[in-house]
């Protein structure tokens, strides 16, 4: 035997030796990584299958596949009924911002959908609240489908609804026994029954004042909460834009006259305009009564009146406190008030922009502003014409 011989045997051995150690480790790391994986699969499928959620998968075309069994509790029926259906088809879009052709567009184009409220009716009247998001599956081998998961809201609506009503009810309580008060302090101002010393007046001034506060108080509650209920009827009729305008500003005139307001208006509208002129006051009022609010003495409050298209578009403008630009994007949220206006002006409940917005659109319109601190805000509505 040469020693080269056993040098090669040697070698030959060890590569032998450390090719099937390496097989055996790669073996055991394959089977380890299998276990792991086939553990975090288990635990998916448990949770995508018992979790309380409802997930489906569902095709480019919206057709459920593997809908979990939170979803068949939802849907109430088999897997046999609820697979193959189409899930767009099972829900209701009518109080969304889309509609259900659009938010089909959304999913089909592969853009996500986050918390879209809308229904679920069965055939058996019930109705359930859902926020729908759909996730696409891109990159997968489910090319073009999505992952949906329904989050039942049913019990945060019911809340919120008896909230509405508790309000609406309350409010309308309020209103006759309010309204009285009204009528009966105006008259001890107007000496209906006898004068007045100095000090009862200015007593019985007060009670006035705050009781008209209360009055508008109710009547906002009453228009939030029918708005909020959807129990608010539009009726359209023929109205004279120019009298509903000039009659907003004649209530506002004193305040005006004590803070030596200008009132820069100009009508270039026809009168006749066809629209909800209870709600539109409300709107205009909202906004001429901030813009006269919000702007010290001497200031200027413009109302500028202008067509567009077979609408108006409606202008108020202020030369007041303005709107701080880090208050700007909550300032249509429902009780907001920015933090100047806390500061400088204590009466406020922070709903007259929600309502503004919440009827503007319900008219079909839009409503916008640009505003810098201590210059000035200028608020412009859109109100298309209605049908009478
Ligand atoms: P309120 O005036 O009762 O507080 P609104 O809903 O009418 O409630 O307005 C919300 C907030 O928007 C106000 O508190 C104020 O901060 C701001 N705001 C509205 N209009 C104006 C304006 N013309 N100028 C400055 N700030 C305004």
């Amino acid at each position: 035997i040469s020693w080269g011989g056993v040098v090669l045997s040697v070698l030959v051995s060890l590569v032998v030796y450390m090719f099937l150690m390496t097989r055996i480790s790669a073996r055991r790391l394959a089977s380890k990584l299998t276990q792991t994986l086939s553990l975090s699969q288990a635990q998916f499928q448990t949770l995508y299958d018992a979790g309380p959620v409802p997930y489906v998968l569902i095709t480019e075309k919206g057709i459920i596949e593997d809908p979990n069994k939170a979803t068949l509790r939802l849907f109430k029926g088999t897997e046999k009924e609820i697979e193959g259906t189409s899930l767009f088809e099972r829900l209701v879009f009518d109080e969304s911002d889309e509609s259900k052709e659009q938010l089909q567009e959304k999913f089909r184009r592969n853009i996500p959908l986050h918390e879209v409220e809308c229904k679920v009716k069965h055939d058996d009247e019930e109705v359930r609240w859902v926020l729908l998001s759909i996730f696409p599956m891109q990159g997968t081998v489910k090319k073009g489908y999505g992952l949906a998961t329904l989050v039942d809201i049913t019990e945060r609506k019911q809340l919120e609804q008896a909230k509405g009503e508790f309000v609406s009810l309350a409010a309308h309580q309020l209103r006759t026994p309010v309204s009285s008060m009204r009528w009966y302090s105006d008259m001890l101002l107007n000496g209906d029954a006898g004068d007045l010393n100095e000090k009862q007046e200015k007593y019985v001034g007060k009670i006035a004042k705050g009781v008209r506060n209360m009055v508008d108080l109710v009547g906002t509650l009453l228009n939030v909460s029918r708005l909020e209920m959807g129990t608010l009827q539009m009726t359209y009729a023929d109205t004279d834009i120019h009298e509903l305008c000039d009659g907003i500003l004649d209530e506002l005139a004193l305040d005006v006259e004590q803070k030596k307001l200008v009132i820069d208006t100009t009508y270039n509208v026809e009168p006749r305009f066809v629209t909800d002129a209870k709600l539109l006051r409300i709107a205009v009022q909202n906004l001429l009564s901030n813009a006269v609010k919000y702007t010290p003495e001497q200031g200027t409050v413009g109302l500028h009146l202008s067509t567009h298209g077979s609408g108006i578009e409606i202008v108020v403008s202020d030369t007041g406190l303005g709107i701080p630009a880090a208050d700007q994007e909550k300032i249509f949220s429902k009780m907001f008030r920015a933090e100047n206006a806390r500061k400088q002006i204590a009466n406020g409940n922070g709903l007259g922009l929600y309502m503004t917005k919440a009827i503007i659109e319900e008219f079909g319109g839009s409503i916008s502003f640009v505003s810098e601190e201590n210059k000035g805000t200028t608020f412009t509505l859109v109100v298309p014409q209605g049908r009478e």
